[in-house]
């Protein structure tokens, strides 16, 4: 058994060090801008438990440089482990017509290099559905998931939909605990990457249900993560 946490950003390597003695194992980084994708490469080349995610999250779209789904594209193109994330809507955040113009960019590139997406979706879960439902390959996260009920059954019609808790809620038991990860979101709002060891605790069938969805989230790398247990893969 191992942890992880599933959805997160860059940070103090001390901090990360401090997990993996708790037991995580696997850290999905999540770069935000063009600015910061290099880095979350590099640390990724540094410790091997971070699993890389370059995008643009929506409170970023400003200053994008002109070529940047060139350059996004040149990442994937380079290093095939690398997925896609930040990326998605806020209903809290102004121009949503730009916001989904860039998150479409991204799920374009993730369609053609086939690689996973985490998708932040605050205030605006109806309008994700809507552009999901054109991309019914791609395998999504869907990061701090707090849907309401009505929204939650329209994803459970998407094959290939993961949802990533920070807490466990009762609303949230229409899950099907096989699609359920866990995550952090550290060091947002001063979170720690440790917090996720007890909302795992407390997901139904715990860490020996959560570590089979993230092998089985991780199906696309060509060799698997390191020490999965062969078999485990469905794509
Ligand atoms: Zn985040």
């Amino acid at each position: 058994m191992f942890y992880f946490d599933a959805h997160c950003h860059l940070q103090n390597n001390r901090r990360f060090e401090k997990a993996k003695k708790l037991g995580l194992k696997y850290f999905i980084v999540n770069a935000t801008n063009p600015d910061n994708w290099e880095e979350v490469i590099q640390a990724s080349k540094v410790m091997p438990e971070i699993l890389p995610c370059l995008g643009v999250h929506p409170w970023y779209i400003d200053q994008l440089p002109i070529h940047w789904v060139n350059i996004l594209s040149q990442y994937l193109n380079k290093n095939p482990n690398v997925m896609i994330g930040e990326i998605g809507l806020d209903g809290t955040k102004p121009d949503l017509p730009r916001q989904a113009d860039v998150f479409e960019n991204c799920l374009k590139l993730a369609q053609i290099y086939k690689r996973p997406v985490h998708i932040h979706g605050h205030q605006a879960w109806t309008l994700i559905a809507d552009i999901l439902a054109c991309y019914p390959q791609t395998v999504c996260l869907l990061h701090h998931f707090n849907a309401k009920d009505q929204q939650i059954h329209r994803f459970l019609k998407f094959e290939n939909v993961y949802f990533s808790l920070m807490a466990v809620r009762k609303s949230l038991e229409l899950l099907p605990p096989e699609r359920v990860l866990v995550e952090s979101d550290s060091p947002d709002k001063s979170r720690r990457l440790e917090n996720v060891i007890e909302v795992g605790k407390k997901c139904r069938g715990g860490w020996k249900q959560l570590d089979c969805n993230f092998l089985d989230f991780f199906s696309y790398f060509p060799d698997g993560l390191p020490d999965a247990p062969k078999g485990l893969f469905r794509w």
